[in-house]
């Protein structure tokens, strides 16, 4: 079937109204765009759940701080749509930012402390912008799934929270992080990286590995000891400034003395330059 394009809740009600009105049920995959293979395989897994998986194209304007990359953030929504239809999406929902943010916005979905911790202590307001549309995707859309990635882990613990808190009836799934080669986690924002800086960026990801193996062959289990060896590695072999490198509880994000297995989250964000990249791993 073709893929169906929609940049209004209107032509999206009339497309979704079809849909169950053939009994089917469908995912929703929210995203900013500018799509890459960690999207794809969202989508994909969306698919395997669902025969019918919208995506949501729209640049987030609440979530960026007055001094990110909101204007220059890359769009092709042509480009992302061709790229959703042959992942094997059904819909793509690319709202314009009237249609999200309506002038006079005053209510907004606040992830408390759950917010200010992490990446939401360098980025205030962020997660309230992110809870704030994704409630409303969610409302709109009305999936039975959503499907987000594990590279923006306190993102998708967030939004876990936000839906048993305020008891909406969606059921969040989870996907692992897609990795360039190089062991890079794919991020729209790679395409600001510089060539020096594109070859420094997998040290990230080594610096977790070095701290995972740790972990899982050495039996360390001492969080300041594992976060330290990340801030060696990355000391050593970049030029990065990190932002943090914390383990945290995956339930409440709070920090841990010692690693809880199957609940940590080891997680940092570092400046390349001047692209700000995130990464973690689970323990
Ligand atoms: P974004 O377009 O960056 O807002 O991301 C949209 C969704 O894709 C979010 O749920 C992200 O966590 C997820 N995502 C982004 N990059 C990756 C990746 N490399 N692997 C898996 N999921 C990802």
């Amino acid at each position: 079937m073709a893929l169906q394009k929609c940049h209004s809740r209107q032509s999206l009600g009339e497309v979704l109204d079809s849909l169950r009105a053939a009994g089917n049920d469908w995912a929703l995959v929210p995203t900013m765009g500018a799509l890459h293979d960690g999207h794809v395989a969202l989508i994909r897994q969306a698919k395997a759940v669902c025969r019918e998986v919208v995506v949501s194209v729209f640049v987030n304007p609440l979530q960026f701080g007055p001094s990110e990359d909101f204007r220059r953030y890359p769009r092709d929504v042509s480009r992302d749509a061709e790229i959703v239809r042959r992942a094997g999406g059904t819909v793509v929902f690319a709202p314009s930012s009237e249609e999200m943010i309506p002038k006079g916005l005053t209510v907004e979905v606040d992830p408390g402390r759950l917010g200010r911790v992490l990446c939401g202590r360098s980025r205030p307001g962020h997660f309230r912008g992110v809870c704030t549309i994704v409630a409303k995707l969610l409302n709109i859309v009305e999936p039975r799934y959503a499907f987000f990635g594990w590279k923006d882990a306190q993102q998708l613990v967030i939004l876990r929270a936000m839906v048993r808190d305020l008891n909406m009836s969606v059921e969040l799934v989870g996907c692992e992080t897609i990795r360039e080669s190089d062991g890079l986690a794919m991020s729209s924002r790679n395409v600001y990286l510089s060539k020096r800086e594109r070859r420094m960026a997998p040290e990230l990801y080594r610096a977790l590995r070095t701290a995972w193996e740790a972990y899982a062959q050495f039996g360390e289990r001492r969080s300041a000891r594992l976060e330290g060896l990340v801030r060696q590695h990355v000391a050593q072999t970049t030029d990065a400034k990190l932002d943090y490198v914390k383990a945290v509880s995956l339930d409440d994000l709070t920090p841990l003395k010692e690693v809880e297995q199957g609940n940590t989250l080891l997680a940092l964000a570092a400046w390349v330059g001047k692209t700000r990249l995130i990464d973690n791993v689970r323990l």
